[in-house]
């Protein structure tokens, strides 16, 4: 592997009841870079983040993290270390904002209170709801609701962030204010992988677009090159599809 990933997926196979939907997946992801995953319904997209987390547990494959090898050993420090934001959210619904984003801060990561609490409102602060902390989720909108559950994940300190379809359960309306902090935060720095049909995002945020079709990586580029003439045939097909 090279010292410089954050994030080396190699060779991730996973099968459901015989059927196999990763095929052998590798790629990698260097710091402050943002990889977007498209494919087709059912290509596996889901999987493959649910895989590098061990949300999923892959059945052939390595995954390391900074360098170090996601095992069964070092499962709960390695996904500390990944943040993972949710196409439903899936924040706590009888906390407060201010105690979603500061509960496994301090919980998981053993940070005192005090420290939690400082970060979790600088985190709100940065995805524009710092006057939300003590409202309860079912006081916010969907794109409120999505940004708590960005906040939070940032409030780990994560090395890598992973987005499954952030905004696909959004009104349009609400769409672009999770959009503008997800590209806030690839500015930033931030190292992330995105499952999204926002082209619109990839077009801008993406260093590289990995296209998925049936379980295997079918292309992958600079936006530039699968929007323009590099694409394959069908990838420009789903292009055209989506966009
Ligand atoms: P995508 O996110 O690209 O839409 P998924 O990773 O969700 O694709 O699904 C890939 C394939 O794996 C689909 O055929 C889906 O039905 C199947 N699959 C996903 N999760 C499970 C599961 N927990 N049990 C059985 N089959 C699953
Ligand atoms: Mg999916």
């Amino acid at each position: 592997m090279t010292d410089d990933l954050i994030l080396d997926v190699q060779g991730v196979k996973k099968s459901y009841d015989g059927l196999e939907v990763l095929k052998g997946i590798g790629f990698g992801l260097r710091k402050g870079e943002t990889k977007v995953l498209i494919g087709p319904s059912g290509s596996g997209k889901s999987t493959l983040l649910r895989c590098i987390n061990y949300l999923t547990r892959p059945d052939a494959g390595r995954i390391f993290l900074s360098g170090e090898e996601v095992r069964e050993g070092n499962i709960d420090a390695m996904r500390a270390r990944m943040g993972f934001v949710f196409q439903d959210f899936n924040l706590f619904s009888h906390l407060t904002v201010l105690d979603n984003v500061r509960i496994c801060q301090i919980k998981v990561n053993g940070i005192d209170r005090e420290t939690a609490t400082q970060r979790a409102q600088q985190e709100l602060a940065r995805v524009g709801l710092g006057d939300k902390a003590m409202a309860y989720p079912a006081e916010l909108s969907g794109g409120q609701q999505q940004r708590v559950s960005i906040a939070r994940a940032l409030a780990m300190d994560p090395d890598v962030l992973l987005f499954d379809e952030p905004t696909s359960a959004l009104d349009p309306e609400l769409t672009n204010e999770v959009i503008r902090v997800m590209q806030q935060l690839a500015r930033d720095g931030m190292t992330m992988v995105v499952v999204t049909h926002e082209m619109s995002f990839a077009r801008q945020a993406a260093d590289e677009l990995i296209f998925m079709e049936n379980g295997h990586i079918v292309e992958q580029g600079p936006p530039g090159n699968l929007f323009s003439h590099v694409a394959s045939e069908r990838t420009r097909a789903f292009l055209n599809v989506i966009a």
